[in-house]
């Protein structure tokens, strides 16, 4: 999802328009929850601050809770702009990710005009954990580490890595196989299944023996992601809505039956049954032979996307569960001597 467009003030005035509407209509909500997602959003930080505001007084007006979280590369994420965030924004947690060390991040994440990024981001990360905010308050950056055939050697040095920088007891990490969401190919180097399920439990082991904060077992979920939540919205920058993270922009998905509509345009024109909204029925209905699985408690039966596209979309745990079981069992057996897992970790996303 990548594109030019910001939020303008019109656009930031219909999200909050339509936010509201969606919690009035629902008298149980106690809050609401944004993440800011997409392309890179530190790229559009004006926005944000202005739409963060609006809705945290909102939020203030209706005594309603308001959590905020944000997936970034890291590449900006200079104090000053965390501060920033945290005080006016009040994004509380950040995901960021890393594609290995330098050695293999570099090949993939470089800036637009082609200089490398791993040692910025590292540093920035560096530089935040260590401000006074940071240290004091409840915040979290989470590593994700995206891996597949060309890089998963290079997930042990950045374990390392990261303890040699002190980051351990600051951030949690976490490891992910990529696998083809949108429509530019990026699984055509995925791991076969099973492997990445058997490294995983090594990375997952030396993150614990090197005191960096991970989640070994997963917890029971009750929906998958937004798509079966059919107040949860996904909003681009020109007010079209949808169900699922990877829709906006995306050459395919970003129109028709998969657009829920258009903030500008009459409520009577928004389609409910955009694509993947249903999914609890499609569940239901046993069309995935997932409803059996002894997992879906707690996968809750994996991006429904994927599945829509003839992908399996198990996890990696439903490979490496016993091995997972043990870690945890170990880890409760000498948890007296080492830091514990991540407490209340941010949901890690999925896609
Ligand atoms: S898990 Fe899959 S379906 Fe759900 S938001 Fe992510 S990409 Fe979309």
């Amino acid at each position: 999802m990548h594109t030019k467009h910001y939020a303008d003030e019109a656009v930031i005035d219909k999200y909050v328009e339509r936010i509201g509407h969606l919690l009035k209509r629902n008298p149980n909500y106690r809050g609401l929850s944004v993440t800011w997602y997409g392309g890179e959003p530190l790229t559009g930080l004006r926005a944000i601050r202005k739409a963060s505001q609006r809705l945290i007084e909102c939020c203030r007006r209706n005594r309603y809770d308001y959590l905020s979280d944000m997936i970034t590369n890291g590449l900006s994420l200079k104090p000053k702009v965390f501060q920033t965030l945290v005080a006016e924004c009040e994004v509380k947690r950040y995901q960021i990710t890393l594609d290995g060390t330098a050695e293999s991040h570099d090949q993939r994440r470089m800036t637009k005009r082609g200089a490398p990024t791993f040692d910025i981001i590292l540093q920035n990360i560096v530089y935040v954990t260590r401000t006074e905010i940071y240290s004091h308050h409840n915040y979290e950056i989470s590593i994700r580490v995206n891996i597949d055939k060309t890089n998963h050697r290079y997930a042990t040095p950045l374990i390392y890595l990261i303890k040699a920088r002190h980051l351990q007891e600051k951030v949690s990490m976490y490891f992910t196989a990529v696998v083809d969401l949108g429509s530019n190919d990026a699984g055509k180097d995925s791991l076969d299944a099973d492997f990445f399920a058997e490294e995983e439990v090594e990375w997952l082991y030396l993150c614990y023996e090197n005191g960096i904060r991970v989640r070994i077992l997963p917890e029971r979920v009750h929906s998958v992601c937004t798509v079966e939540n059919k107040d949860s919205e996904v909003y681009d920058a020109l007010g079209n809505m949808y169900a699922c993270w990877e829709f906006p922009y995306d050459k395919v998905y970003s129109q028709g039956e998969s657009r829920i509509g258009n903030l500008f345009d009459s409520p009577a024109t928004y389609n409910p049954n955009a694509s993947l909204r249903n999914w609890a029925a499609v569940v239901d209905s046993g069309k995935t032979g997932r409803k059996s699985c002894v997992h879906l408690p707690v996968c809750g039966g994996g991006c429904p996307k994927s599945w829509h596209e003839g992908k399996s979309a198990c996890p990696p745990f439903k490979f490496n569960y016993k091995g997972k079981l043990l870690l945890d069992y170990y880890i409760r057996k000498t948890r007296a001597k080492k830091p514990l897992e991540v407490p209340g970790a941010m949901s890690q996303k999925t896609a």
